[in-house]
């Protein structure tokens, strides 16, 4: 008779593995199901982690070739080694795919290795790499089989020419040219990181701007820091074709609006257009599970789907493709399952990075995006040039940006680009999410000299004047 549980989670990414320890600690009886030997998801293995610690490569190359001298230190004759820079990668991986492993383990969570298939509301069916089927009982199911790359129709990625963010993070080599396809934030991490490779890197976007999920101006700094690096940028461009022959690829770019055409010759060809729902093989319509129009599972505002036993949760369960929502939404399914009290989650306190550099993190409503919901905003822009932090470290270019409510000073969103933008957020995040005013970060003392101290003056220009403009 199979052993019965009160959780069965499929998925051991930020998700689900996330989940998997709140159940433990909350003392259910759980278990996890990964198709993938090595555990932690696309996020750990392919994702945030890995191209962080590229990315903190490409920060000492870029150091040490355009600012070490600023800082009176001469190194003679550098080099940066891609592979070791790859080897590092890996390294950091490992060593975390060991973490989950044990915290899973010290957590009494059974880990399963195998694909697994929903048979029932209640059961599933696992297929390991050797030996017979196993079948699984649970009270509740949760399904967090998370995303993977989305390509060009007839776009094959074979590693080799045509690459996913699954190749680009484990490449031996770095390309002598690159044409890396949307200005996502997936696209512009790797771009800053061939770029100070010594990669000829072409960024092409479809849309007429670069990170076109972040506020207007954001993406501007960014893409003239880019510019400068000597990144090729080409907005409002559309990919014609992609034609692979023996010595590269031909990209033909254009044919949009103006019908111009152009083709960029590369080595490699990296595409960063989005993601696509792992639900294939899950047999969701047979349990009830309902999909949305472009496959991503339906769930209410508890993660609940269609199916009252099964939920989903992180990137299988639609955007914002982000590992923090994938964990906080698997904390907040279990939570509600041991029977404490859970709120919705508000897809506006969910902070939004991206890692090259200028930085750039937000939360909630851009400045455009409030104006065009009906709200009377006040906004307020301070520049990290008049920072005593930012100008001591040799980083000064960037802004802190807040929208708020003109009459209650409500925090409506914020957009910090600049130096350490994805840490400093989080005193926004709070204020929003504690239901904050400007008036209270305006009146909370800052310590100095910090990268923060952005953030109060911006609050300043909201409820008064800022002090150092
Ligand atoms: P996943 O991490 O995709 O995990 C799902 C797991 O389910 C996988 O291990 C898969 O093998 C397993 N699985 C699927 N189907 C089955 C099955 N039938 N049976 C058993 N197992 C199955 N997000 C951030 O927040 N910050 C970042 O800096 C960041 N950087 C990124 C960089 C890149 C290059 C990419 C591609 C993504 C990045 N993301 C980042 C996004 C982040 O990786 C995802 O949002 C996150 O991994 C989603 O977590 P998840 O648990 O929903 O799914």
């Amino acid at each position: 008779m199979a052993e019965k549980y009160d959780i069965a989670i499929i998925g051991a990414g930020p998700g689900g593995y996330i989940a998997a320890i709140r159940a433990g600690q909350l003392g259910l009886r759980t278990v996890v199901v990964e198709r993938e030997k090595a555990l932690g998801g696309v996020c750990l293995n392919w994702g945030c982690i890995p191209t962080k610690a590229l990315i903190k490569n490409a920060q000492m190359v870029r150091f040490l070739e355009e600012r070490a001298e600023d800082f009176g230190i001469s190194v003679t004759d550098p080099s940066a080694s891609w592979q070791k820079a790859i080897e590092r990668s890996r390294r950091v991986v490992k060593r975390m795919n060991r973490g989950v492993e044990g915290l899973l383990r010290k957590n009494g969570v059974d880990v399963v290795q195998g694909t697994a298939r929903i048979s029932s509301a209640t059961s599933l069916e696992v297929t390991p790499p050797e030996g017979d089927k196993i079948s699984i009982q649970a009270s509740n199911i949760i399904v967090a089989t998370g995303s993977r790359s989305r390509l060009l129709p007839g776009l094959v990625a074979d590693g080799a020419r045509v690459m996913t963010s699954r190749h680009a993070v484990t490449l031996e080599d770095a390309p002598s040219r690159l044409v890396i396809i949307g200005a996502g934030a997936v696209g512009m991490e790797f771009a800053y990181v061939y770029n100070a490779y010594g990669t000829e890197v072409t960024v092409v976007e479809m849309l007429d701007r670069v990170l076109p999920l972040e506020d207007q101006e954001a993406g501007e700094l960014v893409a003239k820091h880019f510019a400068k690096s000597g990144i090729d940028i080409r907005l409002s461009t559309p990919v014609q074709s992609v034609d692979i022959h023996e010595g590269g690829v031909k990209v033909t770019l254009g044919g949009g609006k103006d019908g111009q055409t152009d083709v960029v010759e590369a080595d490699k060809v990296l595409v960063a257009i989005g993601r696509m729902p792992n639900t294939e093989g899950l047999d969701l319509e047979a349990a009830g599970v309902a999909v949305s129009e472009r496959g991503w599972i339906q769930v209410d505002d508890h993660l609940r789907t269609s199916a009252p036993t099964i939920f989903a949760i992180g990137d299988v369960a639609g955007p914002p493709m982000l590992a923090h929502k994938a964990s906080h939404e698997g904390v907040q399914v279990v939570e509600m399952l041991a029977g404490l009290e859970v709120h919705p989650v508000d897809a506006s306190f969910i902070p939004n990075c991206t890692y090259c550099e200028p930085q750039v993190a937000s939360i909630g409503h851009s400045e455009a995006a409030a104006r065009s919901a009906g709200y009377d905003v006040k906004v307020s822009k301070f520049p990290f040039i008049a920072i005593g932090k930012s100008i001591a470290i040799g980083e000064h270019d960037g802004w802190v940006k807040i929208v708020a409510d003109a009459k209650y000073g409500e925090i409506l969103g914020a957009t910090i680009v600049g130096p350490d933008a994805t840490e400093i957020i989080h005193e926004l995040v709070l204020a929003r999410s504690a239901e904050l005013t400007v008036d209270d970060v305006a009146a909370s003392i800052h310590a100095h000299p910090t990268l923060s101290e952005a953030i109060h003056e911006a609050a300043l220009g909201i409820t008064g004047v800022p002090l150092h403009i």
